[in-house]
Parts: structure tokens; C-alpha cells; sequence
């Protein structure tokens, strides 16, 4: 049997989301049928909401609505350090901390031979050109996970920057193995901090 073309689309819709199989899909389509028209349109205009007017910071990289964001924008953080993490929602966590009052800079993903993703894949040359603008900057802290990708990035930026006199440090391995900072406590995460190390 097949669908009817609306459940058929919203379907494939679901499916384009991360994690979600067909099974998942097929649930979430119906269960949207079933929902009130009214909390059916306000997530479809959230959905909406959230492209048109969410942008990327042209300079660190993060998720704004204004630009640049209000990180950069503040005059108050220390432009001495730089957190450089492979998502927005690295700098949301990092946030949520409210210990560290530094500037970010966000990759939006990793080095993966794997997947073909190389340097000019990822936010890489804006950060050289950050850091060659910029020499107030005096640490770099590399935030990437701890997963073989985050750990062959964090090397491949040491290497690229340390040459410019540029301190590079790595968060300490509180955050187990192949761990996300997304699901690491404020704790953990400002203990990591503390305890990052030069490489
Ligand atoms: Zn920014």
C-alpha cells in the first residue's frame, strides 16, 4: 500500500533529520496528523522562524541573530583566548559554565579522511585569518571531542597555528573517550578547562 502524497512527503521530511529511520518517520508523520492544527502550525513556524532568522556570526562562526554575535560583540570578554569547538551547541554548553569569558570560534565539523572532509571543508581559514588580524590573542584552547576525528583536528590546528607564537592548549581528557562536550556536565567541562594542556 502506498501512502497518500502529504503523509508520503512529510515522511521523507522526518527522515532527513538526523537519527531518524523510516520507522521513526513513519510514527512522527502520524503523530503529526493527530496533533491539534494549531501546535501544527506554530512548529511549522518555528521551523521557519529558526532559518530565516538565525545567521552565522562572520567571525567566530556561531549561531546569531545579529552579527557579528553578541560574544564577539562584547567588549568585556578577553580577547587573550580563543575556545575553538566543532559546533554551536559546543558554545552553548561552554557557556552554560559561566566560568570561562573568553572568545570562541566554531568549525562546524572535523577533519574526516573518511567522509572526504578536509581543511577547506570546515571554518579552518577563517580562524588563520582571525589570528593573523588579531594579536591579542595569545592562547588558543582547542575544544574538539574526543573522537579520533576531534583529536586528528585539534593536532592539525596545533601544527597550523603554534608557528605564529600562538599558545595551543587541548582540554584535559576529563571528557571520556569519544565523549561529546554537548553531554558533559558544567563540572566536567570546567574541569577540563583547568586542567587543558599544551600541545
Ligand atoms: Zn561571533
Amino acid at each position: 500500500m502506498q501512502y497518500p502524497e502529504p503523509i508520503a512527503k512529510l515522511i521523507d521530511s522526518y527522515m532527513k533529520l538526523p537519527g531518524i529511520g523510516n520507522k521513526t518517520a513513519i510514527r512522527l508523520a502520524f503523530y503529526t496528523i493527530d496533533m491539534d492544527e494549531k501546535d501544527v502550525a506554530n512548529f511549522s513556524a518555528s521551523l521557519l522562524a529558526a532559518k530565516r532568522d538565525l545567521h552565522y556570526c562572520s567571525i567566530c562562526g556561531n549561531i546569531t541573530e545579529t552579527d557579528p554575535c553578541t560574544i564577539c560583540a562584547d567588549k568585556a570578554r578577553d580577547r587573550s583566548q580563543l575556545i575553538v569547538v566543532e559546533q554551536p551547541k559546543d558554545v552553548m554548553s561552554l557557556e552554560k559554565m559561566r566560568e570561562y569569558h573568553g572568545l570562541y570560534h566554531v568549525l562546524h565539523g572535523v577533519l574526516s579522511p573518511i567522509e572526504g572532509k578536509g581543511p577547506e571543508d570546515i571554518n579552518i581559514k577563517s580562524l588563520v585569518q582571525r589570528l593573523q588580524k588579531n594579536d591579542s590573542i595569545k592562547e588558543v584552547i582547542i575544544a574538539t571531542n574526543a573522537t579520533p576525528e576531534g583529536e586528528a583536528t585539534a593536532m592539525y590546528l596545533s601544527r597550523l597555528i603554534k608557528p605564529a607564537g600562538i599558545k595551543v592548549t587541548r582540554l584535559a581528557s576529563g571528557l571520556a573517550v569519544g565523549s561529546d562536550i554537548e553531554y558533559a556536565d558544567e563540572m566536567t567541562l570546567f574541569k577540563a578547562i583547568e586542567g587543558r594542556q599544551e600541545i
